[in-house]
């Protein structure tokens, strides 16, 4: 089983992976946790600095789609892919979804282009859920800058995001079956509660 959890800044993905890597590990479950951009890889963290490092600078929009792409290309391969032939729940914090929203509506990508190259890094490996946490970037732009150091993305304008969110949103409409969309300003202990129930039916718990 593949989950993924998308969102635009601070919307709290990494703590619903977390939550929910626990609680299915405290049912017995083998659960491999992981992330993009930077997946744990031979290349993962190389990747990661060269696109969100604030010293890159005159990056190519359609060059950073490649970086994104090949780090994807990598984290399916050496990661995703093995550990769910061994049986594990796989639950990434980023995954095409992301590439769609900021290479291609952020950065004025055709999306249907972003989207061909992300079925081509992933020989077409889709979630079998993807966990929307969904919030205005106003609120999570706030949250992610009293927490971490900047990176290249927060420097965008507003706007920049609200593209994001909106494609985030329509990707959603567009399959709802695949999708849970969640309000990402309501309490953690919540939104887990959330996310258990609609994975428990997924997982058989
Ligand atoms: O999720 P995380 O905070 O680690 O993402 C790091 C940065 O990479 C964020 O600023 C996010 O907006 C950006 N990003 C991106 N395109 C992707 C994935 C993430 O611009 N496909």
């Amino acid at each position: 089983v593949f989950i993924a959890f998308e969102g635009g800044e601070g919307a709290g993905k990494s703590t619903q992976v977390s939550r929910l890597g626990e609680w299915l590990t405290g049912r017995g479950r083998a659960v491999r946790t992981t992330r993009e951009p930077g997946a744990p890889t031979a290349v993962g963290p190389a990747l990661r600095s060269l696109v969100l490092d604030p010293a890159t600078t005159g990056l190519a929009p359609r060059a950073e789609a490649l970086i994104y792409a090949a780090d994807r290309a990598q984290h399916v391969h050496e990661v995703v892919r093995p550990a769910l032939a061994a049986g594990e729940v796989v639950i990434t914090d980023r995954y095409v979804d992301s590439s769609l929203a900021y290479q291609g509506a952020g950065r004025e990508i055709a999306v249907e282009e972003v989207a061909g190259i992300s079925r081509w890094a992933t020989g077409g490996l889709r979630p079998d859920l993807t966990v929307l946490l969904d919030l205005p970037p106003e609120v999570g732009l706030a949250r992610a800058r009293g927490r971490a150091a900047a990176d290249r993305l927060e420097g965008e304008p507003v706007q920049f995001h609200r593209r994001v969110r909106a494609t985030f949103l329509a990707l959603a409409d567009a399959e709802p079956q695949r999708y849970l969309v969640l309000d990402g300003t309501r309490p953690v202990d919540e939104l887990a509660g959330t996310v258990r129930q609609r994975v428990a039916e997924l997982v058989g718990e």
